[in-house]
């Protein structure tokens, strides 16, 4: 279970006392609500998955260049008086033209950022999963193993869900199959990430940066040794917080939890 404010663990819902029916989360994930003791006490559990989907891919997006463009980086130079003269290759990094994206785990997410990458004239997208998609035909993207996935991609970005399979996942083994040379992007889940093993990734050359929406645990402590790299972009869990997407969230975890309390189906329910 993920290591954040937020968590609904079997601790914490004891602690609720016994008249409570329903948990709305504002969240596609539902990692950090223990299902089991959820179901064992009966409570039934509302999420908002799709309508963060747009938000979510437009902030994948948007951290992926902030990192292969060096855009926070950048920033601070101008504001601590390092902006010099003009040099070739001061703040220089990869750009996406002609390059090949692999995405992990093509989900509602993963496609949506998938057809934002298109327009910047990528030249392969590949992607893995349990399963082939049929999604994947409307961007052109190559189901692949997740070793050829490594091998191949200059940009890795990470969009699937937390799963026994998936956390953990990205370990030295791993960050060591990718190109040298190549970005890490990770949106999906802190726990995806064996952190130590990113930190010594990227202190030794292994991969060239990293762009992480979501981290362990949540929030980073100020002296974790990621905070100290200039080529690792960390945000503080972002995804959604488009105002729109926030507003529909909070309205659709308001209608889940009344209709649990009319005792009507819930928009959406976490099946467990
Ligand atoms: P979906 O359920 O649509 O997609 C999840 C994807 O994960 C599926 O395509 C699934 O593939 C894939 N997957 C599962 N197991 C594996 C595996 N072993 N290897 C590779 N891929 C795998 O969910 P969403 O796209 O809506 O959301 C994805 C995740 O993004 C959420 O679970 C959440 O953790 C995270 N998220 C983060 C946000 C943020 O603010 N940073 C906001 C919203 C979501 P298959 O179908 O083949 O099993």
């Amino acid at each position: 279970m993920q290591n954040c404010q937020c968590c609904v663990d079997e601790s914490a819902v004891p602690r609720t006392g016994p008249n409570l029916k329903v948990i709305g989360t504002m969240s596609v994930g539902y990692d950090h609500i223990d299902l089991a003791a959820c179901k064992k006490r009966n409570i039934a559990v509302g999420y908002t998955p799709g309508v963060l989907t747009d938000a979510t891919a437009e902030l994948a997006v948007a951290l992926l260049l902030a990192t292969s463009r060096r855009l926070i980086e950048g920033a601070s130079a101008v504001k601590s008086g390092q902006w010099g003269s003009w040099s070739p290759l001061w703040m220089c990094g990869p750009g996406l033209l002609n390059s090949t994206v692999g995405i992990v785990g093509l989900g509602r997410i993963g496609l949506a950022i998938a057809r934002r990458l298109r327009p910047f004239n990528v030249s392969r997208v590949l992607y893995t999963g349990r399963q082939p998609k049929d999604s994947a035909k409307e961007v052109s993207a190559e189901f692949v193993g997740l070793d050829t996935l490594l091998a191949e991609s200059d940009f890795v970005v990470v969009s699937c869900a937390i799963t026994p399979e998936t956390t953990a996942l990205f370990d030295r083994k791993r960050f060591a199959q990718m190109k040298r040379g190549a970005m890490f992007v990770n949106i999906s889940r802190g726990a995806v990430v064996v952190q130590e093993d990113l930190v010594d990734a990227l202190k030794n050359g292994v991969i060239r940066a990293a762009g992480l929406d979501v981290c362990t645990p949540e929030p980073l402590p100020v002296d974790s040794p990621l905070l100290a790299l200039p080529s690792c972009v960390v945000l503080p869990h972002i995804g959604s917080a488009a105002e729109e997407t926030r507003a529909v969230m909070s309205v659709m975890t308001a209608k889940n939890i009344l209709a649990a309390f009319n005792n009507q189906p819930m928009p959406a329910q976490v099946k467990s």
